[in-house]
C-alpha cells in the first residue's frame, strides 16, 4: 500500500503540474474567445435588429402612404365635385337624385373606385350632410352626422382626415377610414362635400412575418397598440404592447430619435430572454416633397400626417438571446471540446514521460528497502546518463561499499563475540535500567541463565544480596573495576563468584551500562579454608610443646635448676630467644587463621590510643636505641576515646612502628603522629628507610608477601605482619594503607579509626 502510494504520487503529481501549466492558458484563451466573440455578435446582431426593425417599419409606411397618396389626389375629385355642387343650393330629395345619377352616369365615380382600390365602404355627401352617392344602399341620401363628417368639413376649410386601422377579425382585414374635402370649380375651390372610403388595407403580417428562428416581431402605434405581431408573440390587435425596456424607448422616443436597440437580455412574459431592436416611422414626408407643395397644402399635409397616429408607427424586433449568440457558444463549446481531449492527450503524454522518471526511483526506492533488509545484492540497472542514470550509478557503487563496510562488521563482530563465548568467565552487559543486553555461554552456565534473560532485570534473575550491593554501589559507574565477591548456591552447592563491574561508556563518556564479569573462584576458597585450616591445626600443635620450652628454659636461666656455666647460659639465651620468635610466628599464624576463619575475638571496650601508643613505644625503644634510631612521637594534648580491643590495636603499633625500626637503616629516624581530624583518628607512621615502591604498596598486605629486594628478606618475618594489622584496623571500621614517606623517601604507613562521641557508645556494635 505505502509503495503504491509513493509510486503513484510522484506520477500524478507530475500529472497535475502537467494540466496546469497547458489548461490554465487554454482556458483563459477559451474564456476570452467567448467574451471576445459575444462582444463582436453583440454589434453585428444590434446592426441587424435595428435595420431589420427600420425595414419592416418603412414597409408599413408605405403601405400606408400607397393608400392615401397614390390612390387619392385631391385634384382628381374635381369633376365630383362640379357633380355635387348643384346639390348644395337646392338639396330636395329629386335635385339629390339626379345629382346621384349624374355621377353614376359620369366616369368620375368608376375612377374613383379604381382609384380607391378594394375598399368596404364608399360615402359621398354634399355639404349639407346628405350622401349623394355610397356603396351602402341603406345610407344613400340619408343625412350624416359623424364626427370625422364634421372634421372633414371644418366649417367649410376642408381638412383630410383619416382614421385609425382598423382590424376585422372576422375577415381578417385591415381597413383604414380616409375622409377627405371635395371641393368644388376654380377659382373658388370652395368645400362643396365630403368623401369617405374604408380602404382594405395589404396584410400587415408580412410586415411582421417571421424570417429567423425564434424572431418576433410587433408593429405598434405611439400609445403602444399594437396593430399587428407576428403569431409567436402572442399579442392581438390594439393590446397593449409588453411593456419591455426598449418596447418603452420605442414609445417615448425623441423627436429625433428613430430607432434604437436594447442588448441587455431581458426576460420576455414566457421567461425566455430576448433581446430587442426598434425603428419608428421617420417623417411622413422629406422636406423636397414638401418643398414642391403649394404652401396651403405643405401646411395641410404636415398638419394632415406628421401628426396622425398612423403616421408614428413603430416596429420592434427580437430575438432569443441564445439564439442570438448561438455560434459563440458553439464555437466556445468546440473550444471547451478541444480543451478536454487536449488534457486527456497531457495526461496520457504525462503518464509517459513520469513513467520514464518515476521507474528508475521505483527502483531506487526498492532497492534502497532491500539494503534496509540486510539484502545488498540487488543491482539497479542504468539505463541513462541523465541525472536518474547517475543517480542509479552512485546508488550501486553506495550499495557495493556498503556491502563490504557490513561485511567486515559481521566478520568482526563474529570474531568478537566467538571470543567473549569462549572465555571461561561469564560475562553479563546490562543496560542503565539493569535490563540484559548480552550473556554469554559461561555466564549462562555460572548463573544458570539463558537467552531467554535477555531485556529482563538481573537483580530480579539473580536473587543475591550481595549483587544488589554491587548494583547499587554508585562508585562502579566510576571505578574502572569495582570487584566483589558473591556467593550463590548453584545446583545446591556453594558458588564463589568474584564479580568485576565496569561502567561501559560511548564515545563521549556517557554511561551505556555495565559489564559484569564473574569468576569461578570456588576452588580458589577451598584450597584457601583447607591452608588456613592447616596453619591453625599445625599453629596448635607446636605452640603447646614451645609454651613448655620456653617455660623450661627460663627456668633454668632463673637458675632454678641449679647452677649453670656461661657457656651453658650463652645456649640457652639464644633457645630462649629462637623459641620466643618461633612463638610470635605461631601466634601471628594463629591470628591470620583465626581472623580468616572469622573466629578473631576482640573486645569491645572504650580504649585511650594515646596510652596505648606511648606503652608500645617505651616497649619497643630497645630496639630503636640498638639502631640509633630516633624515635619521635607527636601526640595531641588530648584525643577522644576510641571502642575496641586494647591489646589488639597495641598489636598495630607494634607491628607498624617493629617494621618502620627494621627496615629502616642505622641512625635513621622513626616517628609516629596521632591526631584528632573531625570524626577520625589519624594515625602516622613514617621511616627512613627505603620504602615501598608503588607497584607492592598493594600486595605487601598480602599474607606471606614480603619484598622481593634481598636486604629487606634479610631482616626476617613471616610476612603477616601488615596483614593482621589491616584486618584488625577493619575490624575496628577503619582503614589502614601506605603512603608515600618523606619527600618520597621512606615508608608512611597510615591508618584512620572512627572516633566514639559519647551518644553513639550504645551503637557501636561487636
Ligand atoms: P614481616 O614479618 O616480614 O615484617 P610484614 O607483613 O610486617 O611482615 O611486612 C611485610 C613486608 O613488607 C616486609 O617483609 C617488608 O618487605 C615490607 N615492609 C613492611 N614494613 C616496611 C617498612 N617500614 N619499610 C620497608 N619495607 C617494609
Amino acid at each position: 500500500m505505502k509503495r503504491l502510494r509513493l509510486g503513484m504520487g510522484l506520477r500524478w503529481q507530475l500529472v497535475l503540474l502537467f494540466l496546469l501549466v497547458s489548461l490554465i492558458p487554454l482556458l483563459i484563451v477559451a474564456l476570452f474567445a467567448h467574451w471576445a466573440g459575444k462582444r463582436a455578435l453583440k454589434d453585428e446582431v444590434r446592426r441587424n435588429l435595428v435595420s431589420e426593425a427600420a425595414e419592416r417599419v418603412d414597409y408599413a409606411n408605405y403601405m400606408i402612404r400607397n393608400v392615401i397618396d397614390d390612390r387619392l389626389p385631391p385634384t382628381r375629385l374635381r369633376s365630383i365635385g362640379r357633380r355635387i355642387a348643384s346639390t348644395n343650393d337646392d338639396n330636395g330629395l329629386s335635385t339629390l337624385k339626379s345629382a346621384n345619377e349624374a355621377l353614376l352616369n359620369s366616369n368620375g365615380i368608376a375612377q374613383l373606385v379604381r382609384r380607391v382600390g378594394e375598399h368596404r365602404e364608399i360615402i359621398i355627401t354634399n355639404k349639407h350632410q346628405q350622401v349623394i352617392y355610397t356603396t351602402n344602399e341603406k345610407l344613400l341620401f340619408e343625412k350624416i352626422d359623424e364626427p370625422w363628417w364634421r372634421t372633414a368639413y371644418n366649417n367649410g376649410l376642408g381638412y383630410r382626415w383619416i382614421g385609425d386601422v382598423e382590424y376585422d377579425t372576422e375577415t381578417q382585414q385591415y381597413s383604414l377610414p380616409v375622409v377627405t374635402p371635395i371641393l368644388g370649380s376654380p377659382p373658388e375651390s370652395k368645400v362643396v362635400g365630403v368623401l369617405r372610403f374604408v380602404a382594405l388595407l395589404p396584410k400587415f403580417s408580412d410586415v411582421v412575418s417571421s424570417k429567423r428562428e425564434g424572431q418576433e416581431v410587433c408593429l405598434f402605434n405611439q400609445h403602444g397598440r399594437i396593430i399587428c405581431a407576428s403569431p409567436d408573440s402572442g399579442h392581438q390587435f390594439s393590446e397593449i404592447i409588453e411593456m419591455t425596456s426598449a418596447a418603452g424607448d420605442a414609445i417615448n422616443a425623441r423627436s429625433d430619435k428613430y430607432y434604437g436597440a436594447d442588448m441587455n437580455g431581458e426576460t420576455d412574459a414566457r421567461g425566455v430572454e430576448r433581446i430587442y431592436g426598434w425603428a419608428r416611422t421617420t417623417e411622413w414626408y422629406n422636406q423636397e416633397e414638401l418643398d414642391q407643395q403649394t404652401p396651403t397644402d405643405q401646411r395641410r399635409m404636415n398638419f394632415q400626417f406628421n401628426d396622425q397616429n398612423f403616421a408614428n408607427w413603430r416596429v420592434l424586433v427580437s430575438v432569443p438571446t441564445s439564439l442570438a449568440f448561438r455560434e459563440v457558444t458553439k464555437s466556445t463549446k468546440i473550444i471547451l471540446w478541444f480543451t478536454l481531449i487536449s488534457c486527456l492527450v497531457v495526461v496520457a503524454i504525462t503518464l509517459v514521460v513520469s513513467q520514464r522518471i518515476v521507474t528508475p526511483i521505483r527502483q531506487v526506492t526498492g532497492a534502497a528497502r532491500a539494503i534496509g533488509r540486510g539484502e545488498f545484492d540487488q543491482e539497479i540497472p542504468v539505463t541513462s546518463s541523465d541525472e536518474v542514470g547517475i543517480l542509479a550509478e552512485e546508488f550501486n557503487s553506495m550499495r557495493w561499499n556498503l556491502k563490504s563496510a557490513v561485511g567486515k562488521l559481521t566478520e568482526e563482530e563474529k570474531k568478537m563475540t566467538a571470543i567473549v563465548n569462549s572465555i571461561a568467565e561469564g560475562l553479563i552487559l546490562v543496560d542503565p535500567n539493569n535490563r540484559i543486553l548480552y550473556i554469554n555461554p559461561a555466564a549462562e552456565r555460572l548463573l544458570d541463565l539463558s537467552q531467554d534473560s535477555i531485556n529482563k532485570d538481573i537483580t530480579e534473575l539473580i536473587r543475591n544480596d550481595e549483587l544488589i550491593q554491587i548494583e547499587q554501589t554508585p562508585s562502579k559507574n566510576e571505578d574502572a573495576n569495582f570487584v566483589s565477591e558473591i556467593t550463590l548456591i548453584h545446583h545446591d552447592e556453594k558458588l564463589v563468584l568474584r564479580t568485576i563491574a565496569s561502567p561501559f561508556l560511548d564515545e563521549n563518556g556517557q554511561t551505556l551500562g555495565t559489564v559484569y564479569l564473574f569468576d569461578d573462584i570456588t576452588r580458589e576458597k577451598e584450597i584457601d579454608q583447607m591452608k588456613s585450616d592447616f596453619i591453625s591445626l599445625v599453629s596448635h600443635e607446636l605452640r603447646t610443646p614451645l609454651t613448655s620450652i620456653i617455660g623450661f628454659v627460663s627456668f633454668i636461666l632463673d637458675g632454678k635448676a641449679g647452677e649453670i656455666n656461661d657457656k651453658q647460659r650463652n645456649s640457652l639465651v639464644r633457645v630462649h630467644r629462637q623459641s620466643k620468635r618461633l612463638a610470635a610466628l605461631i601466634n601471628d599464624l594463629l591470628d591470620i587463621s583465626r581472623i580468616e576463619s572469622g573466629r578473631i575475638q576482640m573486645e569491645q571496650a572504650p580504649i585511650s590510643i594515646l596510652d596505648i601508643v606511648a606503652q608500645r613505644i617505651d616497649e619497643i625503644r630497645p630496639q630503636a636505641d640498638e639502631k640509633s634510631i630516633q624515635l619521635d612521637l607527636t601526640v595531641p594534648e588530648s584525643v577522644p576515646q576510641i571502642f575496641g580491643d586494647e591489646a589488639r590495636m597495641g598489636q598495630v603499633f607494634t607491628n607498624l612502628i617493629g617494621n618502620a625500626i627494621k627496615f629502616t637503616p642505622n641512625n635513621g629516624e622513626v616517628s609516629v603522629k596521632v591526631e584528632a581530624d573531625g570524626n577520625l583518628l589519624h594515625v602516622e607512621v613514617i621511616d627512613t628507610g627505603p620504602g615501598i615502591p608503588p607497584e607492592e604498596r598493594q600486595k605487601i598486605f598480602d599474607k606471606f608477601y614480603q619484598l622481593s629486594d634481598i636486604s629487606t628478606r634479610q631482616q626476617g618475618g613471616s610476612g603477616l605482619g601488615l596483614s593482621i594489622s589491616k584486618s584488625i584496623v577493619e575490624a575496628h571500621g577503619g582503614k589502614l594503607w601506605i603512603d608515600d614517606g618523606n619527600q618520597g623517601k621512606g615508608s608512611n604507613f597510615q591508618f584512620v579509626l572512627p572516633l566514639v562521641r559519647e551518644d553513639d557508645n550504645t551503637k557501636r556494635e561487636a
